[in-house]
């Protein structure tokens, strides 16, 4: 959320005075929306996203308990800060209120500056929140891509490979592996420099996201070296898949200089996962790799199956 546009703020309160003055505070200030019953800003919650909740209790549908019970179980409103503004200021009261999922509490009659300023504390404290969760998933992803490829590397395939080996299973599906390595690279790095191999290994890259589906997780395993798990999918499926890519990767011209197009080959070894008897990836990851080496064997630009 950007934090230059005017925050969005929910008032909440079946007494149309006590509204009337929050707006003449607040107007200038924020967005306001307004509901004078708890089921009602339950209803305008459902449809409008707003940054912080000024939540009065005692109302007559509803109390303000209840309504912030409701949006604390929600996804969509579950994170958005609630203050209560209520004339109850017993302890038990203030205990309900924090109970309940509120995250201040400011009693009736309030100081105008005292109210804005608790108002600013928890939509700053919200900006920090999201900054946060957006660097955490930032670097999540970080943790997991290629860089050069933006494809997943092999410590995310590690770690996804044993949830989907569970899955297959556990649903008695098919999985199977492709691991792909690129012919004769060596000499594309020897004749035409390191950068343009960069260049190939990238188109390869692409392709392969291409022609994968949503479900297939795409790994760069090492240097020149790619691993593709497709889950629901058994060795003939993997096959044709895989010849599906050679084929396309044979008729792919690289672009690496002005009127300058450079053409490769892949070899691929593919296995499927004995369901019944293997328990890690490890053994199928080695079969497939066994197999890419009989693709080179074999004269390369192939597809062996393990
Ligand atoms: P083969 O057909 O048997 O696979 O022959 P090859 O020449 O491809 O042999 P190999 O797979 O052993 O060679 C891989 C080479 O890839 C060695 C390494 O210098 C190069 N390489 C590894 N990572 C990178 C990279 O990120 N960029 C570039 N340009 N080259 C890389
Ligand atoms: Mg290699
Ligand atoms: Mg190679």
């Amino acid at each position: 959320m950007s934090h230059s546009t005017k925050k969005k703020i929910l008032i909440v309160d079946d007494s149309k005075i006590n509204i009337d003055i929050l707006i003449e505070l607040l107007d200038d200030k924020y967005e306001l929306l307004v509901s004078l019953s708890g089921r009602r800003a339950l209803e305008i919650l459902n449809s409008e996203d707003v940054d912080l909740i000024l939540l009065d209790i005692l109302m007559p549908d509803m109390s303000g308990y209840d309504v912030c019970k409701v949006l604390k179980t929600q996804e969509k409103t579950k994170s958005t800060p609630v203050i209560f503004i209520t004339a109850n200021s017993d302890e038990e009261s203030i205990d309900l209120a924090y109970e309940s999922g509120g995250i201040d509490y400011v009693t009736k009659p309030f100081k105008a500056l005292e109210l804005l300023a608790r108002i600013k504390t928890q939509l700053n404290m919200q900006d920090l929140f999201n900054d946060l969760e957006e660097s955490h998933n930032q670097l999540k992803l970080l943790a997991s891509q290629d860089h050069m490829t933006k494809l997943y590397n092999r410590r995310y395939f590690s770690e996804i490979s044993t949830t989907i080996l569970e899955l297959a299973i556990r649903h008695q599906k098919p999985l199977s592996l492709m691991m792909i390595d690129i012919d004769k690279f060596k000499k594309i790095n020897d004749t035409y420099g390191h950068h343009i191999g960069d260049i190939v290994i990238i188109s390869l890259a692409n392709t392969l996201k291409e022609l994968s589906r949503k479900s297939d997780v795409v790994c760069r395993f090492g240097g020149e070296e790619f691993l593709i798990l497709l889950p629901e999918t058994d060795i003939v499926g993997a096959d044709s898949i895989a010849e599906k890519i050679r084929k396309s990767v044979e008729e792919t011209l690289v672009d690496i200089e002005e009127e300058q197009r450079l053409k490769y080959t892949i070899s691929t070894g593919i296995s499927e996962v004995k369901i019944k008897e293997e328990t890690n990836l490890e053994e199928t990851i080695q079969r497939a790799d066994e197999a890419l080496y009989k693709a080179k064997e074999g004269g390369r630009n192939r597809v062996c199956k393990a």
